[in-house]
Formats: structure tokens, sequence, C-alpha cells
């Protein structure tokens, strides 16, 4: 067995199904990415399920050379639970899209997070409806004119990391589509997380949302337009003649000029803890918005807490003790049960 795992490479985690993409759409490069990363996590192919709800995004199971349920709009979160409640030793993705995960299934994503269920959440931000061509979606911003709001979005879009930080999420880290070297780090990191890590994944939709992440994605404004997150770090961006660091005071952060050379920590700079047991500070990276702020590209939290799925193996094996193995038939013929005759 091991030797086979060995062998894996990012080929065995392709399939040979046409992928109906649009060209250009930036979930290529993150489905190249993922999987790359696939076969360095050693574990078999057959214990991989990707798990999707409906949207562009969602297709992504067909593309995954692993187990994978396309589920119903908003839903994902649901079926992987199921799974991972089951089969706790497969490795479960979720893949969902900002319409899919924040809009109809806001609900589920919502209580997967709160439970902790010990999976990984890619959560694809193109602030649009891309598969039904081209309405707002909950992470569309105020004036945004689509076919949906033909004079300009008034609704106040929902920030995903601040959602998923508001429902208790452990883990939550944002990367961009275009920087892969950055995104394996943080798909690594997602994996090896012990409970629900949810990325944002900011990705381009040229076709009805084109460029809404251009900043961030080019490689020349990235380096003034993103905060790169590193544990212990100061959060320091800008090119070399213009460094500037984020100050935190009273949780409102400020953006401050640093002179050449100057210490940043000295200049009252935050330094980057991921790993504060509250999640205020956290809170204050992900309302960091453009053009005020950066923004920040990293892991913005990550603590420790008990899994769903371990508490309800120990509340099984418990009951087990206590009880016995049981008898799905005998459950199902216990107490008031009754036979519906036809007429
Ligand atoms: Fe990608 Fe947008 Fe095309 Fe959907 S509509 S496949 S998100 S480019």
């Amino acid at each position: 067995m091991t030797d086979r795992i060995a062998k894996l490479t990012s080929k065995d985690f392709v399939t040979d199904q046409d992928i109906r993409w649009c060209p250009g759409c930036g979930d290529y490069s993150v489905l190249a990415n993922v999987q790359r990363v696939m076969p360095e996590l050693g574990i078999p192919r057959e214990n991989f399920v990707f798990v999707s709800g409906i949207g562009c995004s969602s297709r992504f199971p067909y593309y995954m050379n692993t187990y994978g349920f396309h589920t119903i709009h908003g839903r994902a979160p649901a079926f992987a639970t199921g799974i991972k409640a089951s089969r706790p030793e497969l490795s479960v993705w979720v893949v969902t899209g900002d319409g899919d995960g924040l809009s109809i299934g806001g609900n589920h994503l919502l209580h997967i997070i709160r439970r902790n269920v010990d999976l990984q959440i890619l959560l694809f931000n193109n602030r649009v409806y891309g598969l039904t061509k081209g309405q707002y979606s909950p992470t569309s911003q105020i004036g945004m004119r689509t076919k949906s709001t033909p004079d300009g979005s008034i609704d106040h879009p929902v920030d995903p990391l601040a959602f998923a930080l508001g429902a208790g999420a452990t883990f939550v880290a944002r990367a961009i589509d275009v920087d892969g070297v950055h995104l394996k780090q943080l798909l690594r990191r997602a994996y090896s997380h012990p409970g629900t890590a949810l990325i944002e994944i900011l990705q381009n939709c040229p076709v009805y949302n084109d460029n809404e992440w251009v900043e961030v994605e080019d490689r020349k404004s990235r380096i003034n337009a993103a905060l790169v997150l590193e544990h212990g770090e100061p959060l320091v961006f800008g090119s070399e003649d213009r460094r500037r660091g984020i100050r935190i005071h009273d949780g409102i952060p400020t953006v401050v000029e640093l002179r050449k050379d100057e210490d940043p920590i000295a200049a009252g700079v935050a330094v980057h803890n991921e790993r504060y047991l509250t999640p205020a500070y956290a809170f204050a990276l992900a309302s960091l918005k453009r053009p005020e702020f950066p923004l920040p590209i990293g892991v913005f939290r990550a603590v420790e807490t008990a899994t769903y799925d371990a508490l309800l193996q120990e509340q099984v094996a418990a009951a087990v003790v206590k009880h016995g193995v049981g008898s799905l038939h005998d459950l199902l013929h216990s107490g008031e049960t009754w036979t519906v005759e036809p007429d």
C-alpha cells in the first residue's frame, strides 16, 4: 500500500471528463493546484471524497479522480457531514462558491462550521453567479450592475471570512486563484488542521465579473494591494520605497507609513498571531478592504478545539459499552410501530 501511495502523482487525480469551464476561468488554476497537493498528503486515492453543491466551482468532483458527490444547491455541507460522521477515516473536501455557500447554502455552511467537522471547505469567491449567467451574489459589491441588479446592487455584501469567524471557525484563510505556490501552502495547512478548515479563494470569472480581484492577482500590483500574513511576523506590506504596516488599536486597524529601515514593531505595527483564542483580531483582519487597506492573504485564524466527528465517535463508543452493539432492525421495530395498509 505504501509503495502505491508513494507513486501517486498529480496525473493520478486527473479524470477523463471534458472540463466545461470557460477559457481563462480561475477554476482551472485551483483545480491544477489541488491535484498537485493531493499526492503529497500520503493517503490512498480512494480515501478522498470531494463534495459540491451547484455552480461553476461545484463541477469540481467530476474533474478529480477520487470519490465525489455533486449534490444539491447549498447542501454540500450536509452531505459532507454525513460522510465524515460515518467514515471518519476519509479525507473530505467541500467545494462551493459564494452563491452556493453563502446564499442558498448559508444555513448549512453555518452549521458545519460551528460543529467543527474535520474537513476542508474551498469557497470560490468570484462575487457573481456564473453558472446562471451573471446575476449578483451575496458577495457582490454595492453598486454592481448585473442582469438582476440593472441599477446597481443595494445589498450589503457578506464577507465569507467574517461569516466563518462569526460561526466559530477554527481555521480560516484566504488564497488567490493564480498564486499557486501560496494556494498549495494553504491547502496543506487546511488538510493538517483538525476541524473545519475554510479557505476563501479569490477567483476570477472572466465572463461575468472580469478583473474583480485584479489588484491582488497581478504580481506587480499585489505587493501594494495584498498583505501576506505570516504567523509571528509584523503586518507589513508595500514596495521597498513605500513600506507600510497595519496598527490595530482598540480593535480598529489603521495604516502606518514606515520610514526606510524603520523597525515596524517599534512603530506599533501589529504582529500576526493566528492562534488568539478569541476571534476579535481575526475579525479586524477580515474588515480590511480595498482600497483603504491591503487585502490580507494567508491564515487568519488557526486554533484547535474538539471536532464533531471525534466527539460523535466517543459518544457512539460509550453507547456501545453501555447498551451493547445495536441492531437497526430492532431499532426500527421497537416502541410504537404500525403498518400502513393499501386501500
Ligand atoms: Fe468560470 Fe465564470 Fe465561466 Fe463560470 S461563468 S466557468 S466562473 S468564467
